[in-house]
């Protein structure tokens, strides 16, 4: 893997490093619209870690990669060349060079990107390029999400939220969002890859010390309220506020 022109200015010597907010959580639970949202309103930068797997996943099917063979995967992420954006009112993911923003979303990508999400050598590798990324941003703080990212890729950061929704809410939120694409359909594929992702890292139990934010029963911008509520009452109690 390589990291092509970063997407951020880095930090000038002796800045500190951004506050991390780690937001994970299972599909559908509003994760990424919401940390987008919440990243907005904070004034600071937004990580998307799905986004990185899906553009590996990308790059494996237009190799030809069997996404389900390991050692297929470890080869072709040996020439992967990757970029995204921080900026949450400007998101794009580049794979050597070329935006593949809306390609990341199809469903064949979808369907691939669980089998490259649990080759450990490739999670070890991109949590690494997560870190740098965030250190070397000249951002006073970053929202990342993810699944892993309050118990693996940022188990010290000042806040960590599981952000989580019954299933069933889950799966009519992801229909809603591809109205082109038959409801049970979207709702068995949503339950398939939750299943295989969490055989991987358990991202439907929060860790100890990390808050629960349970979307079930709140709409779009209650979500991001009780997200900004934990964010504020965290670092105030971190503050002395
Ligand atoms: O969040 P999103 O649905 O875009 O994530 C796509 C896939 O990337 C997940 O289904 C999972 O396989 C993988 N993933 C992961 N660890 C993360 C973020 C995403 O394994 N921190």
């Amino acid at each position: 893997m390589t990291e092509s022109t970063p997407s951020l200015t880095t930090a000038p010597a002796g800045t500190a490093a951004p506050v991390v907010v780690a937001i994970d959580g299972p599909a559908g639970s509003g994760k990424s619209s919401v940390s987008k949202a919440a990243a907005g309103r904070l004034g600071y930068g937004f990580l998307d870690t799905g986004a990185a797997y899906r553009a590996l996943a990308w790059h494996a099917l237009e190799h030809g990669a069997d996404t389900s063979d390991a050692t297929a995967v470890l080869e072709v992420f040996g020439d992967f060349d990757y970029a995204i954006s921080l900026d949450p009112a400007d998101r794009w993911v580049r794979v050597g060079g070329v935006d593949v923003t809306a390609e990341i979303r199809e469903p064949r990508v979808t369907d691939a990107v669980s089998g490259v999400a649990r080759v450990g050598a490739v999670r070890h590798a991109v949590n690494e390029l997560f870190r740098r990324l965030v250190a070397s941003a000249s951002l006073t703080g970053v929202v990342v999400e993810g699944r892993d990212i309050t118990t693996v890729v940022f188990p010290d950061a000042p806040v960590r939220i599981l952000l989580t929704a019954a299933p069933e809410v889950r799966a009519a939120r992801r229909s809603a969002e591809l109205t082109d694409q038959d409801a049970a359909k979207v709702a068995a594929a949503l339950h398939k890859r939750d299943a295989a992702d969490s055989t991987v890292v358990d991202f439907l139990t929060a860790a100890e010390g990390v808050e629960v934010v349970d979307s079930t029963h709140l709409d779009f911008e209650q979500t991001v309220d009780a997200v900004l509520s934990v964010v504020d009452s965290t670092m105030g109690a971190r503050d002395g506020r």
